[in-house]
């Protein structure tokens, strides 16, 4: 058998860090990451045949678990038609439609293969839309690693974005403005300096790259409010939250809460591509056709809406607008958070939960925190050793303090169950 030690050591010769994306490396808690085999539903199974519940699912994508019979028939179907045509095809049109049903503020798509394309188009969307440069963007959210995302968060108001990223010159992201999350009065400010200069504010609604963190009903009301009187466009992320947080993504719960409330401009991915490279962004007609071929926005790709693609995202959203999916999804989640609190209290360790739909987040502290500052304030070594230990007892979180978790409707209540005692071992022992 191959160690996971063997394949890092291996991997790490010819892979930077011997990842494809950093935060799989486990830098941030220690130790080797799970080289994973395969995966079942709630399962997957490392190198070594160990098996783990899976909450990342993917980071996100894996909504029905893995290789739900449904979706496997469809990519497979799709997969001896043909992988990829560079032609339009009838799929992407499914897709679409099936998406936009769901989204009310939504007219028009455009399917991208990554978030980061997603967002990084929707951002040169909402420039070309209003003829402006600047944007606004907010501290602990992720918008994918196009340059001008990748910005550090300004310690006070109006300070333009330091790039984050070696590689990022200053002046690709001197349009960048960097807002502390739930901050209103920086947002007044930030609108009262630069209002009729901003093109556009993006937000990750719940904030799932600082954890699980809400946007405030009231601040998200006051950025629609100044968009409006500023003729800037509101932005929503929703590469994680969309179709995952709720049937409507988390512009329906906002939209619950703020009479009229919608976004210009919504980013999809995860979800909507079941497991596959896909991602969108949308809005309504007006905005989109601001699009090339239509208009002068560009924007293109060899696989955007590929064919395999389109079939696994076509098929998972019909299985989870299926009657009662997020009920009992919101309940499985809700049941693994509480056990988790109860947990913790009796351990007499501080902590602190929240979740919404198939989306869950803990903190190490009593209070949920509201912005990143505060997140960032988090016992960094106890969610380590809780991390490790979980995994060590094959219960698989995200490996940093700063990253949501996703239950599945896969997980049964046994392995809720199970996660939960094995926690409250683990919190025991913190
Ligand atoms: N936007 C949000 C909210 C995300 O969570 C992510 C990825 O985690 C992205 C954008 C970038 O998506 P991708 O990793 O598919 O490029």
């Amino acid at each position: 058998m191959t160690t996971n030690d063997q394949l890092f050591e291996r991997a790490r010769k010819v892979i930077p860090g011997g990842v494809n994306s950093p935060v799989r490396a486990f830098r941030a808690v220690g130790g080797t990451p799970r080289f994973i085999a395969r995966a079942q539903g709630p399962y997957m199974w490392d190198a070594e045949g160990k098996r783990f519940i899976d909450y990342i699912g993917s980071w996100g994508p894996m909504i029905l678990g893995h290789g739900h019979p449904a979706v496997l028939s469809a990519v497979q179907q799709a997969a001896t038609e043909g992988f990829s045509f560079g032609a339009p095809t009838e799929r992407e049109i499914e897709l679409a439609e099936e998406i936009l049903s769901l989204v009310p503020s939504c007219e028009q798509i455009r399917l991208v293969s990554s978030g980061t394309e997603a967002a990084m188009t929707a951002i040169r969307l909402a420039r070309g839309a209003t003829g402006r440069s600047k944007f606004i963007k907010f501290e602990g959210c992720y918008h994918g690693h196009a340059d001008p995302l990748l910005v550090k968060a300004g310690s006070g108001l109006a300070t333009f974005g330091n790039p984050t990223s070696a590689g990022v010159p200053p002046e690709v992201v001197q349009h960048t403005l960097v807002l502390e999350y739930n901050n209103l009065e920086q947002l007044e400010e930030a609108f009262r300096l630069h209002g009729p200069e901003l093109a556009c504010v993006m937000i990750e609604p719940i904030a799932g790259n600082m954890n699980f963190v809400r946007a405030q009903v009231p601040f998200v009301k006051r950025i629609r409010e100044l968009c409006d009187q500023h003729g800037a466009l509101f932005v929503f992320d929703e590469v994680m939250t969309g179709f995952r947080v709720a049937l409507g993504s988390a512009q329906s719960l906002y939209a619950a809460a703020i009479p009229g409330f919608a976004p210009d401009i919504s980013v999809f991915g995860k979800v909507i591509g079941g497991g596959m490279p896909l991602a969108a962004f949308a809005g309504s007609r007006k905005v989109m056709e601001h699009l090339a071929p239509l208009g002068t926005v560009y924007q293109a790709g060899t696989l955007s809406g590929n064919p395999v693609a389109t079939a696994c995202g076509l098929a998972t959203l019909r299985e989870i607008r299926k009657p009662g999916f997020f009920d009992d999804l919101s309940r499985k989640t809700r049941t693994l958070v509480d056990g988790l609190k109860g947990a913790a209290d009796a351990a007499g360790v501080p902590f602190s939960v929240d979740s919404q739909g198939g989306m869950f987040g803990f903190f190490f502290m009593p209070e949920l925190p509201q912005n990143y500052t505060t997140v960032m304030t988090t016992d960094q070594p106890r969610f380590n050793r809780f991390f490790h230990g979980l995994l060590d007892r094959g219960v698989y979180l995200a490996p940093a303090l700063y990253e949501a978790g996703f239950v599945s409707a896969a997980h049964t209540d046994a392995d809720i169950a199970e996660t939960v005692a094995v926690a409250a071992d683990v919190l025991r022992s913190l």
